[in-house]
């Protein structure tokens, strides 16, 4: 069996504490169930930057480039605060996601049944949500040019963003979308603005034309973005798979988020093109949230976002279907049975370490695929 190559980047913060949990799992994986997960580490962000001057040094670039998949945990904190702009800690994240072609971002919201009451929704709402979130990360109006701010004299300036796609990037996230659906619900909801956006006008119509030829087994709707994020806070579990822009996708993914109730439950998968000789791609798995500077080294942060991110990393990038599906009825499990981080508490429940939880995920994890 070849190896499956892992590249841990743990980054700053409460990243290192989450990525020991996942460490936990990775070594119960391959002890337990002889996957053959190879892990090398590097540094990231601040932690980079104290080493060698970069976010990122070039050898661990290059592991990255060469690993199957990269773990990453968080970067940043108030100690690289006034370190120069191009070797802050998130050039760390943003160099990553450039090189390794980091287009496709997916961002499920999952509401476990346990936590349905931290929802700011109605518990009726949100129990049982499982929304998947595929946003567009290397175009659009972050990107486009020309962007500037033009001094007009007399104290007046015009600002312009750009808003452009072109057919080949919609098509790209459009079949991304349409090929986890049919692993899903097989039900794909498309937001734009076509009533007021060329840019929306053109996403509809390549949207429309490759689910016309190559995906007519999955249901394609579309809808306005700004009506999409109405419906998504009115009756969330409409939707399966969501797939929109890059600025609509950030926001529409924030207000997704929101619906399950703690951003230390929320994991994420960041995916490349797939390489024509190998048939696989790039691809980074890291939680939602950040560093969290203020609990950082204290045992207080949910490893969960972080481990549902291996388990979407053993779906997506492995194929394990089964054992991800394991990781993930294991966080379920030890939420139906109480445990719960600071961020997740609420009274009767029984309140546990970083460290605490990651051991209860490993032993569920065990009793679930044995
Ligand atoms: P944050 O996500 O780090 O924290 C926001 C709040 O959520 C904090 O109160 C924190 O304690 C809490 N929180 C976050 N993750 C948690 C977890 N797993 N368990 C329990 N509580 C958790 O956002 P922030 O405070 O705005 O940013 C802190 C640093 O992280 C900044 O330097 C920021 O630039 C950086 N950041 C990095 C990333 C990334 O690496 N992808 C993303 C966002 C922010």
């Amino acid at each position: 069996m070849a190896a499956r190559k892992l590249f841990l980047l743990a980054g700053d913060g409460i990243g290192m504490e989450i990525m020991a949990e996942a460490g936990k799992l990775i070594t119960c994986m391959n002890d337990e169930l002889d996957l053959g997960f190879e892990c090398e580490e590097g540094l990231v962000g601040g932690a980079a930057y104290d080493a060698c001057g970069k976010a990122i040094s070039e050898g661990d670039m290059r592991q990255a480039l060469a690993a199957d998949a990269v773990l990453f945990g968080a970067v940043g904190g108030p100690k690289w605060a006034d370190v120069p702009y191009d070797v802050r800690p998130e050039a760390g994240l943003l160099r990553l996601r450039k090189e390794l072609e980091l287009f496709a971002n997916l961002r499920p919201a999952i509401c476990y049944p346990a936590l349905a009451s931290a929802s700011s929704l109605k518990p009726e709402l949100v129990d049982g949500l499982d929304i998947l979130i595929v946003r567009e990360l290397t175009g659009g109006v972050y990107f486009g040019e020309p962007k500037e701010i033009t001094d007009l004299g007399h104290g007046n300036k015009r600002a312009v963003d750009t808003q452009v796609y072109e057919t080949g990037e919609i098509e790209r996230i459009a079949a991304v979308a349409f090929e986890l659906a049919r692993g899903r619900n097989r039900h794909v909801t498309s937001m734009e603005k076509h009533n007021v956006m060329k840019s929306g006008v053109l996403w509809r119509e390549v949207v429309s034309a490759i689910h016309a030829v190559q995906y007519k087994d999955v249901a394609l709707a579309h809808m306005l973005a700004d009506a999409g994020a109405m419906q998504l806070v009115r009756a969330p579990r409409q939707f399966d798979v969501i797939v929109t822009d890059n600025l609509f996708g950030d926001l529409l993914s924030d207000v997704a988020a929101m619906l399950t109730g703690s951003l230390g439950m929320l994991p994420s998968a960041s995916l490349g093109v797939v390489d024509s000789k190998t048939g696989s791609r790039r691809a980074m798995y890291e939680p939602v949230h950040g560093s969290a500077p203020d609990i950082a080294g204290k045992g207080l942060a949910n490893p969960i976002a972080m481990i549902a991110s291996l388990a979407m990393c053993l779906r997506i990038s492995f194929g394990m279907n089964d054992e991800a599906g394991w990781l993930e009825r294991a966080i379920s499990a030890v939420l139906d049975d109480g445990l719960r981080t600071a961020d997740i508490y609420s009274n009767g429940m029984q309140k546990v370490s970083t460290g605490e939880m990651g051991d209860a995920l490993v032993t569920k994890f065990k009793q679930i695929a044995a």
